[in-house]
């Protein structure tokens, strides 16, 4: 598959394209991402898909970015939070690409996320999420991964893998009345929000 890339646009640091984003009703958000073998992972034009999903979601200050979001239907995602402007209530999760990943909740404790995704512009809703999950993938190496994510940081590795599901938040929104602009959000849910975040991340420290 060919990436559609921005030609005006590279990302700061290197040449790396920046991929174009697919917004809300784009089939391929809808598709199950592929599975792909250890061949296909170690081939160069995955390698430098893998490059240039890290400098796309970098550019679009995005906590996570899956591959449909993309234009792609190969089974991989990539997620890091740093400073992150967009999110600055998120604890930091390190840079981790996840090949064929699955998630399993390994509690029935849930908690109310506030998610947004770069996928559905300025939009943002409340989604019920695993306290914990178990994640399985390989890494960009096609090493097994195998790790248990706790908190908050739960809540992001569950919204990546459902992008490979062909899964939205919004999907997941059950009160709809949660839904608000970016804006919206800032000056009437953004308080209550945080304090929950503060308390689930003192508990779980991720
Ligand atoms: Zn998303």
């Amino acid at each position: 598959m060919v990436h559609r890339t921005f030609e005006s646009k590279v990302s700061e640091d290197s040449n790396v394209p920046i991929l174009e984003i697919a917004p809300i009703g784009e089939p391929i958000l809808r598709r199950p991402a592929r599975v792909i073998d250890r061949d296909e992972l170690a081939s160069e034009a995955t390698q430098s898909f893998i490059d240039d999903l890290i400098a796309t979601m970098r550019h679009a200050k995005g906590a996570g970015l899956a591959a449909t979001q993309v234009y792609d239907d190969r089974r991989i995602c990539v997620i890091e939070v740093g400073d992150n402007p967009r999110y600055p209530y998120k604890p930091k999760i390190p840079l981790t690409v996840l090949v064929n990943p699955t998630v399993t909740p390994i509690t029935e404790e849930t908690f109310a996320n506030y998610e947004g995704c770069l996928s559905v512009p300025d939009l943002r809703g409340v989604v019920d999420r695993a306290v914990g999950v178990k994640v399985e993938a390989w890494d960009r190496h096609g090493e097994p991964i195998e790790r248990e994510i706790w908190g908050l940081s739960a809540g992001t590795f569950q919204h990546e893998v459902d992008h490979l599901d062909g899964l939205l938040f919004v999907d997941r929104v059950t009160d709809t009345t949660t839904l608000c602009t970016w804006k919206a959000f800032e000056r009437h849910h953004r308080e209550a929000f945080v304090t929950r975040v503060e308390a689930l991340v003192s508990r779980f420290g991720s």
